[in-house]
């Protein structure tokens, strides 16, 4: 564990899709904004209030990368507080923490670098799970659900923002035409790296629609699962209870 990271057993698979985000890590922050417009700042800023963190908490922010949801976490929680960022891959793991650092973040912030499929935290630890972005890469998405269902307490929540299908009339063909010829171009252009972007449309494509997922987050436990639909769709934020 070079960058003295907590580490547990990563499968072949999960590695595969690390090796994706190992070639765009240095990139990441700056394609986020390009490719998104800058509105993933907004979705984020949505995730957060409908987090309802309160001083003390104990938050994990899963496949976190370069932690944009810990750092404000980790302000929100303060000295009593715990935030974890954790992200299956070191790289971006690294990058985040060295982001935070810059910012004079981290006495309350913990790194750890695990799969999200099986988590090394124990039961009914979490106040508060958020993953964004992260769900759609993890191979066994139904056993993720189930680890974040495991750790988290009584009384505490999951939120998971993630692309998922536009609602919008019209919206689909556009976005289908963005996707899959406008972002490996931008990919190529701004990050010498078309395969990575082809690789997330395809992964965009792939991922389950609102219904779907909050079907999955019932099955894996979560209560009063519900979901937002943002920017017609194309993102959604959804929020389930353990009780
Ligand atoms: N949450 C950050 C954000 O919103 O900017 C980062 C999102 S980034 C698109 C997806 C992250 O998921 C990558 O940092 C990647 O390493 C991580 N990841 C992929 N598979 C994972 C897994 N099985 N467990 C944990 N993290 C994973």
């Amino acid at each position: 564990t070079h960058f003295g990271f907590q580490q547990v057993p990563i499968t072949e698979k999960a590695n595969r899709v690390a090796g994706v985000f190992h070639s765009v890590a240095d990139k990441y922050d700056v394609m986020n904004d390009v490719m998104s417009f800058g509105v993933h700042r907004l979705w984020k800023r949505f995730t957060i209030d409908a987090a309802g963190a309160k001083r003390g908490n104990r938050v994990l922010d899963l496949a976190g990368g370069t932690g944009d949801l810990a750092a404000k976490f980790a302000r929100i929680v303060g000295e009593d507080g715990e935030v974890i960022l954790s992200d299956i891959n070191a790289s971006m793991l690294e990058n985040g923490r060295e982001r935070l650092t810059d910012r004079g973040i981290g006495g309350n912030v913990r790194y750890v670098q695990a799969n999200a499929e099986c988590l090394p935290f124990a039961d009914n630890h979490f106040d508060i799970i958020t993953i964004a972005f992260g769900l759609r890469n993890v191979t066994d998405k139904d056993k993720a659900l189930r680890s974040m269902y495991r750790v988290l307490k009584p009384g505490g929540r999951l939120l998971v923002l993630e692309f998922s299908k536009p609602v919008v009339p019209g919206l689909s063909p556009i976005y289908d035409h963005y996707s899959f010829k406008l972002l490996p171009m931008m990919g190529k252009l701004i990050a010498n790296d078309a395969e990575s972007y082809r690789y997330l449309a395809e992964s965009i494509r792939m991922h389950p629609d609102q219904v779907t997922l909050k079907a999955m987050m019932e099955a894996a436990g979560f209560e009063r699962v519900t979901y937002t639909n943002m920017t017609g769709g194309i993102v959604a934020l959804h929020k389930g209870f353990k009780f």
